[in-house]
């Protein structure tokens, strides 16, 4: 009993004290949360700013709006079109700012989603525009879009004699699993068809040779959308058997050392950046204090610490590295960090611009049956798993990344891609802008260092400079490793001019009253009056109080 209770004890001790620590008070919250906005006339009012500053506001918003819409009425009428119909392009047009902002600025200022042809980094949309590519595919551009282009082409030429053959397999996949054990220096590797069925894949393994329950995994960190891994908002079941503990931290080392339950870890090497804290978006940018800062000694040595306990405690480590492996390093998080897994996922970029996902693993933990128990087996499948096109393309990908070209692409990678972010921010302090960059190589994300309420428009003002970031706006941008000097020397100035535009627009920058907790109890305080005010009325009415907002 007492044992119990210590352990349950240790177990809490090891969450993070946010509540994305706690995935089922996040759930609750999250349902809780009444919506509520702001009315035309309080939309640039909402830090309490000076008549002046509201005025120049809503001058300058409007000439943005119109210099982005004359630029792409056909791509916009598209968009608009497409959003009808497509689930996926409505929910990302509803979170790219944050909520109370959203109605009048996705009416305002919205954002073409359809584009139709790529030129090196450059992407062009229905009008004839074009604009540098921030978003990077999700982390899958990788080499370049020419890269991809053309192993796409040649995949679907080598596959073309075999047609969709499924269940045999075509020469090429021999290859293909010899250099992924090669590279991962694993025994054995199995095909799956995204990174989240990798990951159930190497998770269902880690749970069949333990015969353990749980899986930890860290607080913030991102493992696909499969139910068993994504824990708090998101997904309306809360998951049995995840523990979400902290990153870099004793207390969770202490559960790993005294819980015999415990089947896996998953580590998401990008948490590096920003440890126990989930993927940075424009839509939750509600103050200034989103915080990122790599210290790449101190997550190596955290990473050694897991390692060490998970040997000793038998425990499957599993690194997931279906967005980091080949970017940190030809050999991903294991050689950047230079940390053996047991298990690990690849996924993304492997498929030379195809979907697909891989697991690598030690013969013992990828074996799917038991020679003493025929009736005992892990069971996987996958209609598409090795799909010869893919495979095709995976080949193109695998035999590029031991090229000479390839090679170059590595050398000297970090230093860059932190030359870069130098650069930008050397930029952005002579010229006194309250904005900066922290990166983990080519993995960005954008801070703001004053207090302010209209953070997230930046993202509009890099549109209107031809910089096109993902629907997540300034929290992450993800470049391709063939970016040339010169090519981000344009991105970089254009990066500030946005930054300075939206600061003469007045909504960067200084304002001596504001403070992040002073922005922060004003937001709750709205949230509490329109939850009262719903509450007040009817449940469904959900309607606030005071004059800045609007039900
Ligand atoms: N794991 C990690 C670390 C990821 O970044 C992602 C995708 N962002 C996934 C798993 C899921 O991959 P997919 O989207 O291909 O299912």
């Amino acid at each position: 009993m007492i044992d119990k209770i210590a352990a349950r004890l240790l177990l809490s001790r090891a969450k993070h004290p946010s509540l994305r620590g706690h995935a089922r008070i996040s759930l609750r919250v999250a349902k809780w949360m009444p919506f509520y906005e702001y009315d035309e006339e309080h939309l640039f009012a909402s830090d309490g700013a000076a008549l002046e500053t509201v005025n120049r506001r809503r001058e300058g918003f409007e000439r943005l709006a119109s210099r982005l819409a004359a630029r792409k009425p056909k791509t916009l009428a598209a968009s608009a079109e497409l959003a009808r119909g497509l689930s996926d392009v409505q929910f990302v047009d509803a979170y790219r700012v944050p909520y109370q902002y959203r109605r009048i600025v996705a009416a305002r200022l919205p954002v073409g989603s359809v584009v139709e042809e790529t030129d090196g980094p450059r992407l062009r949309d229905l009008d004839g525009n074009w604009s540098w590519d921030l978003g990077g595919s999700y982390g899958v551009n990788l080499f370049g879009h020419r890269f991809y282009e053309r192993a796409m082409e040649s995949g679907f030429a080598r596959a073309r004699k075999l047609g969709v053959v499924l269940g045999n397999y075509s020469p090429i996949v021999l290859e293909n699993v010899n250099r992924l054990r090669e590279i991962s220096g694993k025994d054995e590797v199995s095909f799956h068809m995204s990174g989240t069925e990798a990951v159930m894949q190497a998770v269902r393994l880690a749970r069949y040779h333990t015969g353990r329950t749980h899986l930890v995994r860290f607080c913030g960190a991102y493992h696909g959308w499969w139910d068993g891994v994504q824990a708090g908002i998101g997904n309306p079941i809360p998951p049995r058997h995840v523990y979400t503990l902290k990153e870099v931290d004793e207390d969770t080392l202490r559960v790993l050392e005294t819980r015999s339950d415990v089947a896996c870890v998953l580590v998401n090497s990008i948490q590096a950046l920003h440890p126990n804290a989930a993927p940075p978006s424009d839509s939750t940018l509600v103050a200034s204090d989103r915080s990122a800062r790599y210290d790449r000694a101190a997550y190596t040595r955290w990473l050694h610490r897991l390692r060490d306990t998970c040997t000793r405690r038998g425990i499957v480590l599993i690194i997931d590295d279906v967005f980091m492996g080949f970017r940190l390093a030809r050999g991903g998080t294991q050689e950047y960090f230079g940390v053996p897994a047991d298990l690990v996922t690849y996924g993304k970029t492997l498929g030379g611009g195809l979907p697909v996902g891989v697991v690598c693993g030690r013969a013992d933990l990828m074996k799917r049956y038991r020679d003493d128990r025929p009736g005992d087996v892990c069971f996987a499948r996958g209609t598409f798993n090795s799909h010869p096109v893919v495979m095709g393309t995976m080949n193109e990908f695998l035999r590029y990344l031991d090229s000479p070209e390839a090679a170059e692409s590595y050398a000297g990678l970090e230093e860059r891609w932190n030359r870069r972010a130098r650069e930008l921010n050397g930029l952005l302090r002579e010229r006194g802008l309250p904005v900066l960059v922290e990166n983990l190589i080519s993995v960005w994300t954008t801070l703001y260092t004053e207090p302010g309420r209209y953070n997230w428009m930046l993202q509009y003002y890099l549109r209107a400079e031809g910089l096109a970031p993902s629907w997540i706006g300034t929290g992450r941008f993800i470049f391709s490793h063939d970016l040339g000097d010169e090519d981000f020397g344009e991105i970089r100035d254009r990066f500030v001019r946005a930054a300075e535009a939206m600061r003469a627009d007045g909504f960067l920058g200084a304002d001596a009253a504001l403070t992040n907790s002073s922005i922060k109890r004003r937001v709750l305080g709205e949230l509490l009056s329109a939850a009262t005010a719903g509450l007040s009325r009817n449940a469904r009415a959900r309607r606030p109080s005071g004059p800045a907002i609007r039900p």
